[in-house]
């Protein structure tokens, strides 16, 4: 490591530890969040990344489903844009034929994952997703699953008045493969009241992760930043991810997630519609993750959250997957992402050479399956 490329001091004793092999504090965190130098703060987290993962940057093919915007906590989770109560307009809950029909861009055969997240409706509770998983199973063997967060979860243990285990058993018998991140928020308690006063407890949000992990149940885990936090929540938070990745290793990838203030109640509050997170947060979100998190092998980068643009200098910022070719996206479009709501192959392609990356398509446990480039053996990236 190059610490001539640091001129930050407190970087550059974090620079020292990590060469040692040593673990950075929550202390350490904190440093990192608050530099200025950006560049120096980028070239630790760059130096890290390519120790683990080289120059090659991942993506899979992927689709999301969201099947029912009917939430129970439409008025509490202020900073959401998506959800409506179930006789709101632009209320909607798909049947079956209507998931499987828009399942059907996965004939063509390329997608190879469905990423199927919504509200939290009384009216879909266990038989609902587990007739939808069998049915997509059926007519997509070759489709990964990824679907229900550790919020959705809970939601249906609870309706059905069954354990948390007991749900994601009965859903991995369905075809549930793995668990998406989604509904971490900030797990700080006093940020939860101000922005998802009755939503699912962060200590709970890691329950239903312990006891997915446990039952071999890889998941992914996020944080959204950008809203009312402060960088000391940020820092608990990673800390309880690290932490039970200690205990489970079962985490595969961790997803910052930006929030967008626009058409949500949260924004109005806080008079910030028309704005977005800021580009240098958006880097140090993955930067700090990527040295904070030594115990990931995946950062990813959304980048229909932060733009390509960005997701694309995040690749030297920690970042060794982004999300890839998305066919159809409502929950962060409902809520202002001016982003497209997919790229093509050939688009994510570009974007990963661009920036002197070499571009490789993943399954959903970060197995490669293809690449592009002719010095990118297939399974080059560790699992
Ligand atoms: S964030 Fe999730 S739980 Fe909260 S209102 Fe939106 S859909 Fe419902």
């Amino acid at each position: 490591m190059d610490l001539g490329r640091v001129s930050d001091t407190a970087l550059r004793r974090m620079g020292g530890k990590l060469a040692a092999g040593e673990r950075l504090t929550t202390h350490d965190a904190l440093d990192l969040y608050r530099t200025s130098d950006l560049s120096g703060l980028g070239y630790l987290a760059d130096t890290v990344n390519r120790a683990k993962n080289g120059d090659v940057v991942t993506f899979a093919a992927n689709q999301h489903i969201n099947p029912t915007n009917v939430c129970v906590l439409r008025t509490t989770c202020t900073f959401c844009g998506y959800a409506r109560l179930p006789k709101e307009a632009g209320a909607y809950r798909y049947t079956l034929d209507q998931v499987l029909a828009e399942a059907a861009h996965a004939a063509d055969g390329l997608t190879r994952e469905f990423h199927i997240v919504g509200g939290l409706d009384m009216q879909a509770g266990l038989e609902y997703y587990q007739a939808m998983f069998r049915a997509l199973k059926s007519q997509f063997p070759h489709v990964h699953i990824k679907a229900l967060t550790a919020v959705e979860i809970a939601h249906i243990a609870r309706i059905e008045k069954m354990t948390w285990r007991d749900v994601l058993i009965a859903l991995r018998e369905a075809g549930l493969d793995t668990l998406p991140g989604g509904g971490a928020e900030t797990f700080s308690a006093a940020v939860r009241e101000q922005i998802a006063g009755k939503k699912l407890a962060g200590a709970d949000y890691i329950g239903v992760h312990r006891t997915a992990h446990e039952l071999g149940i890889r998941s992914n885990c996020t944080m959204l930043y950008g809203h009312v936090e402060t960088l000391e929540d940020r820092v608990a938070h990673l800390a309880m991810l690290r932490g039970l990745q200690d205990e489970t290793g079962g985490f595969l990838a961790y997803i910052p997630l930006a929030y967008h203030p626009d058409d949500n109640e949260l924004g109005r509050q806080l008079g910030r519609q028309g704005t977005s997170t800021q580009g240098v947060d958006d880097l140090k979100m993955v930067a700090v993750g990527r040295l904070f998190l030594d115990n990931f092998q995946h950062v990813k980068s959304h980048w229909i959250m932060v733009t390509p643009f960005l997701s694309q200098i995040a690749l030297h910022y920690g970042v060794n997957d982004i999300e890839g070719t998305v066919v159809r996206e409502k929950i962060y479009h409902a809520v202002g992402a001016h982003t497209p709501q997919g790229m093509t192959l050939d688009q994510v392609l570009a974007l990963i050479r661009g920036a002197g990356k070499q571009p490789a398509e993943r399954d959903s446990l970060y197995r490669i399956l293809r690449t592009f480039d002719a010095s990118v053996p297939p399974g080059a990236v560790p699992v």
